[in-house]
This record gives structure tokens, sequence and C-alpha cells, in this order.
């Protein structure tokens, strides 16, 4: 029997911001999947880490503020130590902060910046050295509907997400030929913490939903699902491209 293009069986993967959202569904699906899985992150993620562990999968657990890029490296050395190599990569910590434009501060831009963008980038490197050298990996970041579009009250987190596309081509096109696929996931509205006070909000909650073509907000899950593709070899061919997973919103 040939095995499935999906199969993600006996792979790992470095998940970061997994404690919570976007980051629990995906490093919980892997493990799911089949993939032994490290989470890296600024919160003790000890939902995540149980349930990795109940699926049987082995579960790493990396202590890391991604306010800055100065835990990458070591980040990536215990990501290998614990797992023996890294197939897959999951960039997606990220913070947003919001101001009227006029009186955005440096502080917010830099934060943002620095969390969404930099970070990702030199994650991304340090772990592309290992994927390059062994001839295969797979990088999936996570960008934003405000990677195409401007937002309102949000230009640092437009900015960082509209440079996370930027960058998800630039390392696809060089680590093309190294066996790295790159890609990025763009998620529409998903009910996570990071959106809990535009869903408290019933004026801005029924804006969104009436936006949304289907008609409703996304869960974690619907992003997972996108990052198994990513994730396995079903995906071999696609590399630089944005995915965006928003029920129908760009198609609007
Ligand atoms: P959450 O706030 O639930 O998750 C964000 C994660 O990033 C948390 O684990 C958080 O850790 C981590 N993180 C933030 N800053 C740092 C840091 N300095 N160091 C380490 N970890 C950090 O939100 P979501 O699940 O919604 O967001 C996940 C990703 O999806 C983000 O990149 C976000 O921009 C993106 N996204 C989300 C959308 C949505 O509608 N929810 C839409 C489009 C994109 P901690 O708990 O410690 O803060």
């Amino acid at each position: 029997m040939t095995a499935s293009p999906f199969d993600l069986a006996g792979k790992t993967a470095l998940v970061t911001g997994a404690n919570t959202g976007i980051g629990q569904a995906i490093a919980v699906a892997l493990a799911e999947a089949g993939v032994d899985v490290a989470v890296a992150g600024r919160s003790e993620p000890t939902e995540t880490l149980a349930a990795i562990q109940a699926t049987g999968r082995k579960a790493v657990n990396i202590a890391a503020d991604f306010g800055s890029i100065e835990p990458v490296g070591r980040v990536v050395d215990e990501a290998l130590a614990g797992l023996g190599r890294l197939d897959i990569l999951v960039n997606n910590a990220g913070i947003i902060r919001r101001a009227d434009l006029l009186d955005f501060g440096e502080a917010d831009w830099d934060a943002v910046i620095d969390t969404n963008l930099k970070t990702l980038f030199f994650l991304s490197q340090a772990a592309a050295r290992h994927m390059a050298s062994r001839g295969s990996g797979k990088i999936i970041n996570i960008a934003s509907l405000l990677t195409f579009q401007g937002g309102v009250r949000v230009p640092s987190y437009a900015a960082a997400k509209s440079g996370v596309g930027g960058v998800t081509k630039a390392m696809a096109n060089e680590l093309a030929p190294k066996g790295v696929q790159v890609n990025a996931i763009a998620p529409g509205y998903i009910a996570t913490n990071n959106t809990a006070a535009l869903q408290a909000d019933e004026t801005r909650n029924r804006q969104i939903m009436e936006r949304i073509p289907a008609g409703r907000w996304g869960r974690p899950q619907d992003i997972a699902g996108a990052a198994l593709f990513l994730a396995s070899p079903a995906s071999d061919y696609v590399t630089g491209h944005i995915l965006a997973v928003d029920g129908g919103w760009l198609a609007r």
C-alpha cells in the first residue's frame, strides 16, 4: 500500500505560541496526526503539553520570549535535542497593539514588528540551516487578512503581517532548491483570546458576521486543518503561497 500524501506519522515539529488559540490547535492537531511536537513560548503551555501527551506523541516544552531574537538559536537547539531533528516549524506567536494612527507610539510599533516579523525571520533562519542541511523541511508562517489589507488602528500589525507575506516569498525562493517549502496561512476572524474584545462588542460582532460569507467566526481548528496540509507531503510543490482561511472574507 502506498503512503498517503497527507501522512505525517513520525515527523517532528516546533510550534511557537502554542499555549492557547491557533497555536494550541495546530500543535495538538499535529500530534493527533502522529507528529512529535516542541512548543515554545513565554507562558506555561500546561494544557497543550497534556493534550499532546494524550495522543501518545512526545511533547517538548521550551520557555522563550519572542519579543526579541535573543532566544532563537537556543530554541532550535533545544527542539533538536528534544526531538532529534526538525521537519516542521510553525511561526505562530504574535501580538497586536491598537491605537489611532496619529497617536501610535514607537514602543507599540517596535513590539509588534519585533515579535511578529523580526523573530519570525530569525527563528526560521535558524531552523532552515538545519532543514537545508537535511534537504527537506516545512516552514509555516501565520499571517493575517492584514497581510492584504490595511485595517484600522493597527498600523504596526498591518506592516508586520504584510512583511510576513513578503518574507514568506523571500524564504521560499531561496529554500526551494534545498527542499524546504515556506508558506503562510492568513486566518480570517478566528475566535481566540486575541479577538475576545471584538466578539464581546455586539455591534462589531454583528458587522463582522455579516461580512463573512461563511456566516460564522473561524475556529482555531480551521487553521489547524490548513497547517496539516502545508506540513504534509501533499504540499511538496506548494511554496511561497499565502493561504487565506477566512470563510470567504477576501472573496467578497
Ligand atoms: P492568542 O493570543 O491566543 O495567541 C498568541 C500566542 O502568541 C500566545 O501563545 C502568546 O503567548 C504568544 N506570544 C505573544 N507574544 C509572545 C512573546 N513575546 N513571546 C512568546 N510568545 C508570545 O491569539 P491567536 O491564537 O488568535 O493568535 C495566533 C496567531 O494568529 C498570531 O500570530 C495572530 O496574529 C494570528 N492571527 C489571529 C487571528 C484571529 O482572528 N485570532 C487572525 C489573523 C491572524 P502568551 O499567552 O504568553 O501571550
